[in-house]
């Protein structure tokens, strides 16, 4: 049982302010992960967490107890937390089931205890027929099986993954995702995950936290940040969207120039005349080929744009299209279906709903 609460947390190397103010409050068995680009400060506050350095401000809560401060610094050893990284850190000189077993000898119990903690944790991570192997004769995969064993087999409060799949090739990154996500909601243990992988956190996270130069940008569930970024850096660094920029206008309405208007489904902290951005999914947008204005569409609302397809990507599951709309200086990219296809430099109409239409601050 652990609650983690980062208060202010800040570290600081020469100039540069790895983590800056962060806040952050985790709940007992909660999943988060840290999400950013390189060197947006994520492995820093994951070792601050860990203990492995100190803050320059602000403080580290386990359980409401400070382990971390300017004055307070609990060593590692002491703070009851596993750390998994990116390149698994196993011992080349003993076997799997060694392994698993190494954390288990400073904790007092029998030797049948101790094995079958061990037996059932293989079990689970499923390298129970592996166990006399070395770890020379592992897959990067079952390294990493070995690695989750070892971490979870002494019940650690709170657990910490540094990029843990990494190093793994595409296919088996998203099957471990699923494993990892899958021993969570069997123990329910704190954990905190490190990745630049927008996916992987959307899999296995309840709670993502985007980070932007050493602050939180947002923290929301996955649906949230996917659907209602707050701000123009998690917009574009979470999936891919088109950005426009336009003045807000009464009614939720936004002039992008030209006189042409778009319908927006929110905007309450937003003031009229504001420059504001506007994000909107590429798979939020529909395509149309009419002739003239599909009525049924703006009967109900939607946003009408025309223009002619400028590219055109087949996928397979999926159509990834420009569009140049006529009379303005933009290009929408629409990802659809391939059940209708269009051709390259065909006339289509361009629909999205208001809803769909997110405000985005620049901050
Ligand atoms: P990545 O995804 O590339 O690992 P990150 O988001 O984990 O990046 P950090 O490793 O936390 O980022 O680094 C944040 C910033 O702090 C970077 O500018 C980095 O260069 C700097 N930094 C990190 N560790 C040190 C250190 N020991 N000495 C000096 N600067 C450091």
């Amino acid at each position: 049982m652990a609650t983690v609460s980062l208060k202010g947390l800040t570290k600081r190397f020469a100039e540069t302010a790895a983590v800056n103010d962060l806040n952050l409050e985790i709940e007992d068995g909660e999943f988060v992960s840290l999400l950013g680009p390189s060197g947006c400060g994520k492995t820093t506050t994951l070792r601050l967490v860990a203990g492995f350095i100190q803050p320059d401000g602000g403080e580290i809560r386990v359980n409401q107890e400070v382990i971390s401060s300017p004055s307070v610094l609990v060593p590692p050893e002491r703070r009851n937390m596993s750390m998994i990284f990116q390149s698994y850190a196993v011992w080349p000189h003993m076997t799997v089931f060694q392994n698993v077993s190494y954390g288990l000898k400073f904790k007092k119990l029998s030797s049948g205890e101790s094995e079958r903690k061990v037996e059932r944790l293989l079990q689970l991570v499923h390298l129970e027929t592996l166990k006399d192997r070395y770890p020379t004769e592992l897959s990067g995969g079952q390294q990493q099986r070995v690695a989750l064993a070892r971490a979870l087999v002494v019940e650690p409060q709170i657990l910490l993954l540094d990029e843990p799949l990494s190093n793994l090739d595409a296919n088996l990154r998203e099957e471990m995702r699923f494993e990892i996500r899958r021993l969570h909601d069997e123990f329910k243990i704190t954990s905190i995950y490190v990745t630049h992988d927008q996916s992987e956190a959307m899999v296995i996270a309840d709670r993502i936290c985007v980070m932007n130069q050493g602050r939180l940008e947002q923290v929301g569930r996955p649906e949230e940040i996917y659907e209602r970024p707050k701000t123009r850096f998690v917009a574009e660094f979470i999936g891919k969207t088109n950005l426009l920029s336009g003045t807000l206008e009464e009614g939720k309405r936004i002039s992008l120039g030209n006189g042409l208007m778009l319908r927006v489904g929110s905007g309450e902290n937003f003031r009229n005349g504001e420059k504001v951005w506007v994000s909107i999914r590429p798979h939020d947008l529909q395509l149309d080929r009419e002739e003239s204005e599909p009525e049924g569409y703006v009967k109900m609302g939607f946003n009408l744009f025309y223009g002619a397809i400028s590219r055109r990507i087949y996928f397979g599951e999926s159509i990834d299209y420009l569009v140049e709309l006529s009379g303005i200086d933009l290009v929408l990219r629409v990802i659809t279906p391939p059940i209708k296809k269009y051709d390259l430099g065909q006339k289509v109409w361009v629909l999205v709903e208001p809803q769909r239409c997110v405000i985005v601050g620049e901050r």
